[in-house]
């Protein structure tokens, strides 16, 4: 996820979020520097196996992101933006990687926020024993 986008006069990242979907556990690289950008959320956010840190992964997205819906839609924010990894930075929007990321992922993003906004208007009477 690249640069915010109401800057850029557009919705861009923040109405995608393809970037940040991966079922692999470790898809998000963590390097010493990434880990003391991070600071205090490094310790939730960040796992280590193998001798090498990674982003922790959360219902097939990276666990910093946030999904959420506004009075446009389904809205996906980096919720550790300005102290996110390299891996995270370097990949710009627009760019051919970003549009692998698209081609490959686009769909994921919107189905997790259909599947979570399914959730939350789920009545609490559902789950009441009819009897
Ligand atoms: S895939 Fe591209 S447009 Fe989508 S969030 Fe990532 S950088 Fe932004
Ligand atoms: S740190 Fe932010 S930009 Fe990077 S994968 Fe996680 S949510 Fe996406």
């Amino acid at each position: 996820m690249s640069e915010p986008l109401a800057s850029e006069g557009g919705e861009g990242c923040l109405r995608c979020g393809a970037c940040c979907f991966s079922n692999l556990a470790t898809y998000v690289p963590v390097r010493g520097d990434d880990y003391a950008r991070l600071g205090e959320r490094a310790e939730e956010l960040v796992f280590f196996t193998d001798n090498r840190a990674y982003l922790v992964m959360h219902g097939g997205h990276c666990a910093a992101l946030a999904i959420t819906t506004d009075e446009d839609g389904a809205r996906f924010t980096c919720l550790v933006y300005a102290t996110r990894p390299a891996t995270c930075r370097e990949l710009h929007r627009g760019s051919p990687a970003c549009e692998g990321e698209i081609a490959e992922k686009g769909a994921r993003p919107r189905r997790a926020h259909d599947a979570l906004v399914a959730l939350r208007v789920r009545s609490p009477r559902d789950d009441k024993d009819p009897t």
